[in-house]
């Protein structure tokens, strides 16, 4: 009786065993298919939460036929995610910004085309394409768009300022970009930090209490007086340039050089007593817009001659400047770019690398920092 009990209690035991195994062996077959599918998604480049909504939405097939694509992964991590716009997704390029998903399909929905809507994705942050997104449609967005640095959150001006002016695309976009179209020292972009590359004019300032990083004093055999200072790395490599020059006859000289916010205030006021207020106005940087605050402009003269513009040493500077990473700052032919008048004695250090292609490709600093350095 005890034994056959034990018995039958051991078959239901192996029964149940059997069917767990089965079941077990089931969900195994499943998990090794199922990791299998994610994998041939993963190696793709998407992301284990875009490959599962993949797989639960069906999807597999059509993502395996695009191939690697970024916009579609977003998509499918998104909860925004649309099976309508599924090709359109694919189509569009993709671009870092949160909202992504959402912003591309309320593009499709306004009208645009695939190709427009990665034009717009291209040219603004998240913050940007989203304010853009809100707007009705809008009809030749290439004519601006098309240039590599326009600023989709710039829209608006570049239409006011080429209807006003009526200056070509890549002007419009520049003079915007730069906030040549403001007006001069109003709502200033404020600069903080040094850098070799650091641009400083009518539209972006420095703070009164800025001062430049490593800041030294200028022997008096480098310049007209025992007075002058500057951003180390500008001043060794204009005692690079000055000992090259005189290797070939040339004599230079630094006049003036770093300028504190006090210093420009108190040469304002001079120029005021000496010429008026229009004068300062039109020819004086305004405090904390000049570029001498930043230490790393120098206007150089000739021991030689009094008008440096005339002197021997001023077609050798014209010429050589940029090997020692000079450029000359405010050249009469760009006058309307930097506002300030030609001054054929104002050099800045830039870096090799920025005053070569400056020198090769005949561009102003402006010019320059709208195409390379603004992000
Ligand atoms: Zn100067």
């Amino acid at each position: 009786m005890f034994v056959k009990k034990r018995f039958k209690l051991k078959k239901s035991v192996e029964r149940k065993l059997k069917i767990l195994a089965s079941v077990l062996g089931c969900f195994l077959i499943a998990f090794i298919v199922y990791s299998s599918q994610i994998h041939s998604l993963t190696v793709l480049g998407y992301s284990r939460k875009a490959s599962r909504n993949i797989l639960f939405k069906f999807k597999k097939e059509y993502v395996l036929s695009v191939g690697e694509n970024k916009t579609l992964n977003a998509a499918f991590e998104s909860d925004d995610y649309n099976e309508k716009y599924l090709d359109q997704y694919s189509k569009i390029e993709y671009q870092n910004q949160k909202h992504i998903i959402k912003n591309i399909n309320t593009l499709i929905k306004k009208g645009y085309s695939n190709s427009t809507i990665s034009m717009i994705l291209a040219h603004g942050n998240d913050q940007d394409v989203t304010e853009f997104a809100k707007r009705d449609k809008i009809n030749y967005l290439e004519e601006f768009f098309s240039i590599s640095y326009a600023k989709l959150r710039n829209y608006d001006r570049y239409v006011l300022y080429s209807n006003e002016t009526g200056e070509d695309n890549e002007t419009t976009v520049l003079v915007v970009n730069l906030d040549m179209d403001q007006d001069d020292y109003k709502n200033p972009t404020i600069v903080t930090d040094f850098s070799t590359d650091m641009l400083v004019n009518k539209h972006r300032s420095l703070k009164k209490n800025y001062e430049p990083e490593d800041l030294i004093s200028i022997s008096s055999k480098y310049a007209a007086d025992n007075t002058q200072s500057g951003a180390r790395v500008a001043v060794n490599a204009f005692i690079s340039m000055y000992k090259a020059a005189e290797k070939e006859g040339y004599e230079l000289v630094i006049n003036s050089s770093y300028r504190s916010y006090q210093d420009q205030v108190e040469l304002c006021d001079t120029y005021r007593n000496l010429y008026g207020d229009s004068y300062v106005d039109k020819y004086v940087a305004k405090p904390g817009f000049s570029e001498h605050q930043t230490g790393l402009s120098f206007d150089i003269g000739s021991r030689n001659s009094s008008v440096f513009s005339e002197s021997d040493e001023y077609e050798w500077i014209q010429e050589n400047a940029y090997k020692y990473g000079f450029i000359q700052r405010f050249p009469e032919k760009y006058e309307a770019i930097t506002g300030f008048r030609a001054e054929p004695w104002h050099y800045r250090y830039v870096g090799k690398k920025i005053a070569k292609y400056i020198y090769e490709n005949d561009i102003s600093f402006e010019e320059y920092y709208a195409l390379f350095l603004d992000s």
